[in-house]
Formats: structure tokens, C-alpha cells, sequence
């Protein structure tokens, strides 16, 4: 679909996908219809900021298929049982969504995308990646689910050579026809179930990253669950040539990035890969150096390499780079006892891989579980556990976890939920800790019980750890 002149596009949903898509959409000479499920004042403004360029909002129904839909653009986040579907299937009308639409109107000599998906890592990756790209010297952004609109930059006056995206699985879930010139799948573990119906489906919308790449997919040869992310690789139908590269935190076999003796090694992306390897950087170059983030980083050294980087750049662009706030965030050494803020870790995947980067832990965890299960997070981390500090709603199902496979580990079961609860939490760790140990907020919840988001519970954590300190 070029020719936009006239064309019938409803677009599902305001927001941050939304707008940029009407507007768009609209500038194109299409008649632009927006419906809203909700009709409360952040929609009315935004409705009114549409409605006065000639877009024609609906607000409080977003249900219902407007008369002479020729294609839907739909919010990511839409779940693909809504009865809006069910009509536009009935009445054959394609649905995309925010990423599909960029894909289609990128102009013909458009920067290629290096795609990054993944349950966790997917923003840090992609940041590295573009930290790598940049040390290259070449003109990049990392670009998508990390907030900042593809639409903005596939249309904007800017000029790149290649973009950083990262997808999450609702984009690609709408995105059928999207082909990267490489793409990464970091991990796979149950996440938004409910939203894709199963796991198969969930595994299925991840897998779509890798259809039609041109030069590489790029995998977790260390990943161990039913589907594997090589298992996607090997399903999708990519372009001749293209190749199936792993990455390893052990020493790689040919057509392989990992990890030997302390130093980061490609054996994929060289002359000769059966005997020959290039180092590109020291596991020390990799901040913060924890295993999973180390997997991040050969993701992100993989994706660069197909791109054609030189391995000096992956060096420097890993030591360039800084991750956002949150991600297992170095905040105080108090009286020999370490303070770790990863607030980010949201759901259990995320607490595993930060859990099994220190030795002695006094963890703080709890908040919404959202349906999360804590028995196989609570046995793999029971014997690097000093105690454990519960605060949140469902905290009860992390203290029968512990209950169940770490017996002997000291638990503070925190009944409160009021602003000075982390303060006590943190003084409660400190009490547990002994000098050596990590004091780790590692919640493997989501935060909204206590805080208004992930943030505000890590400004909470940190804000109590300085107090401790003063
Ligand atoms: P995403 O964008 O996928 O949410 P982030 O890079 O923001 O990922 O990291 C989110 C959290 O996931 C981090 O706080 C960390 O605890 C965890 N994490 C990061 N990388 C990985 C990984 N490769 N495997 C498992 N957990 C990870």
C-alpha cells in the first residue's frame, strides 16, 4: 500500500503509538480514523490536538469496525482477542501495528534495522548495540520498545546508516511483514501468557524477528527451554546465506561468540572459523559484568559484527556504555556489605539471572506477582541466600517458596505497604548482612502495590541505603 490518498486507516488506540501513527498517517493524504476505548481527559486532549488537523476521533469504543476500514493500525499493546479484530477479519482488513506501519513507509534507501527481542535484556542490549555501532562511527539510534517511536525515525530529517530496535513481543505479534537485516532472540521464559493465549504463541510472535534476515540470527546457544531460541531460528524462513550464530558464556564452537579465560571471543564473524577466533573485548569492559549482562553483550558484539564492525569497536562501545538506572545499580558499600538496585527485575526470569550474579545475598523481593510461580527462582538462588527481607502484596508466595527450599534461611516478612517500608526493609537487610554480603533488591514483582512504578521503588531503596550510610 504506497498510495495513501484517500484510503480509509482506523487507527486503534491513542498514546504513545497512537498519535505519531495518526498524524502520520494523515500527512499522507489518508482520512484517518482514531478510536479509544477510553474517554477520559488525557484522551480528550489528545483527541482535540487530532481533531484540529482534520482527524476524526471516537472516544469510549473501541470495539466497533467504522464503516469502510480499508486497514487498521493498531496500538501494540491491543490484545489480538478484541471483538475489533474479529470484525476487521471478518471483513478482510488487514490489521498492523506501530512497528508495521514504520517497516512499510521507510523511504527505499532506508537505514537497515538490527532487531533485538527477548523476555529480558532487550533494552540494555540494544543500547549496548548502538554504543557499539556509534564507537564505529556510524549514524545510529537505539530505537522502538525503549520509547523512542520508529515512526519518528524512519520519517524524521535525520539521517542513519543502521537503527538499534528493540521489539517487544506485541510489536512483532502485528508486525507480518518486517525484515531485519539481522535479528537477536536474548531468552525465552513465560511472560504475558495471558496477553498471547500460550507459550507456543508467545515463543511463535518472538520467533517472527527472525523472518527474512539477511545476514544473521542471532541465538542463545546457553538457553536450555522448550522452545529454544535456536529451535526459532531453525523454524523461520530467512534469506539465502543467511547465517545461525550463538552466543555462549562458555567457549565458543565455530559460528559461536563467548567467553574465553576472562575475554570476550567471535568465532563466527572471522576468516576461517574452524581454527581462528578475534578477541574483542575482557569480560571487564562489560558493565556491570554479570553473567547475564555478559550475554547481553555477545548478543549485542554478534548483531554488530553481522553488521560489519571491527571488534575494536564492540571494545569500545561496551566501554562507553552505562546502563539506564535500576539494572543491577551499584548504590553504597555501608560497613563492608554492598547495595544493589535492581528494581528492574520485574518478574522472576530477571531476579534469576540477577540472584545468580553474587555469592552471599540478603535479597529483598516482593510486590505483585502477577501469576508468577517462586519455587524454581527460590531453589536455584537457596544456597547464596543470607536471608531474605519480604515486602509487597504477594509476598506470601515468595515466603512459602522459601519455606519450601531454603528452610534455614532467616525471613523479615514486612506487613506494611506505606512509604517508610523500604526503609525499614533495607534496615532490616542490613541486620541480616554480614561484611562480604550483597544486599540485593531483586523484587521479581511488579511494584505498583507500594510505588508508582519500578523507578520510584529503586529511588525508594536508594534513598533508605543513604540513609543508612549518613
Ligand atoms: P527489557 O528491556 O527486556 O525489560 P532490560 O535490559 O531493561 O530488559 O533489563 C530488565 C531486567 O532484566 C534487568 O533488571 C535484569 O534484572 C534482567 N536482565 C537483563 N538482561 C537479562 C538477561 N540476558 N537474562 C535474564 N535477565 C536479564
Amino acid at each position: 500500500m504506497t498510495d495513501w490518498q484517500g484510503k480509509h486507516v482506523t487507527v486503534a488506540g491513542l498514546g504513545v503509538s497512537g498519535v505519531p501513527a495518526a498524524r502520520a498517517l494523515h500527512g499522507l493524504g489518508a482520512e484517518v480514523t482514531v478510536v479509544n476505548d477510553g474517554d477520559d481527559a488525557r484522551a480528550r486532549e489528545q483527541a482535540a490536538e487530532l481533531e484540529a488537523l482534520g482527524v476524526t476521533v471516537r472516544l469510549g469504543d473501541g470495539e466497533t469496525l467504522p464503516d469502510g476500514t480499508e486497514l487498521i493500525v493498531t496500538a501494540p499493546g491491543w490484545r489480538p482477542d478484541k471483538p475489533l479484530f474479529a470484525a476487521a477479519d471478518r471483513a478482510g482488513v488487514p490489521v498492523w501495528g506501530d512497528v508495521e506501519l514504520a517497516w512499510r513507509l521507510r523511504g527505499p534507501d532506508a537505514a537497515p534495522w538490527l532487531a533485538v527481542t527477548g523476555t529480558n535484556g532487550k533494552t540494555t542490549t540494544v543500547q549496548m548495540l548502538a554504543s557499539i555501532l556509534e564507537a564505529a562511527g556510524l549514524r545510529t539510534a537505539a530505537v522502538g520498545n525503549i520509547g523512542v517511536s520508529l515512526l519518528d525515525a524512519v520519517l524524521g530529517e535525520e539521517r542513519y546508516d543502521v537503527l538499534a530496535v528493540e521489539l517487544s513481543s506485541y510489536q512483532l505479534h502485528w508486525a507480518p511483514s518486517l525484515r531485519a537485516h539481522s535479528a537477536a532472540v536474548l531468552n525465552l521464559a513465560p511472560d504475558h501468557l495471558d496477553w498471547h493465549g500460550s507459550m507456543e504463541a508467545y515463543a511463535r510472535d518472538k520467533g517472527r524477528v527472525y523472518e527474512g534476515n539477511r545476514v544473521a540470527c542471532v541465538y542463545n546457544a546457553d538457553a536450555t527451554g522448550k522452545p529454544s531460541t535456536e529451535d526459532l531460528v531453525r523454524e523461520a524462513d530467512v534469506e539465502e546465506g543467511c547465517r545461525a550464530v550463538g552466543f555462549t558464556l562458555g567457549a565458543p564452537g565455530p559460528s559461536q561468540l563467548g567467553v574465553v579465560e576472562g575475554i570476550l571471543v567471535d568465532r563466527a564473524f572471522v576468516e576461517n572459523r574452524q581454527r581462528n577466533a578475534q578477541e574483542l573485548a575482557e569480560v571487564s569492559d562489560v558493565n556491570p559484568p554479570a553473567p547475564h549482562n555478559i550475554a547481553n553483550a555477545l548478543a549485542a558484539a554478534a548483531l554488530a559484527r553481522a553488521y560489519g564492525v571491527p571488534a575494536s569497536a564492540v571494545r569500545d562501545g561496551l566501554r562507553a556504555f552505562t546502563p539506564d538506572a535500576h539494572r543491577i545499580a551499584h548504590v553504597a558499600d555501608v560497613d563492608g556489605v554492598t547495595y544493589i538496585d535492581d528494581s528492574k527485575a520485574t518478574n522472576t526470569h530477571a531476579a534469576e539471572a540477577s540472584l545468580a550474579a553474587y555469592d552471599s545475598i540478603v535479597w529483598i523481593a516482593g510486590g505483585l506477582a502477577k501469576g508468577a510461580t517462586f519455587d524454581e527462582l527460590v531453589g536455584g538462588a537457596a544456597k547464596r541466600l543470607r536471608g531474605a527481607v519480604l515486602i509487597g502484596r504477594d509476598r506470601a508466595l515468595i515466603r512459602e517458596a522459601l519455606a519450601r527450599h531454603a528452610p534455614e534461611v532467616p525471613v523479615v516478612d514486612l506487613d506494611r505497604t506505606d512509604t517508610g517500608a523500604m526503609l525499614q526493609a533495607v534496615q532490616e537487610a542490613q541486620r541480616l548482612a554480614r561484611p562480604g554480603d550483597t544486599v540485593l533488591l531483586a523484587p521479581a514483582c511488579a511494584s505498583m502495590d507500594m510505588f508508582a512504578n519500578y523507578n520510584k521503588r529503586g529511588d525508594a531503596f536508594a534513598q533508605a541505603v543513604r540513609e543508612l550510610g549518613a
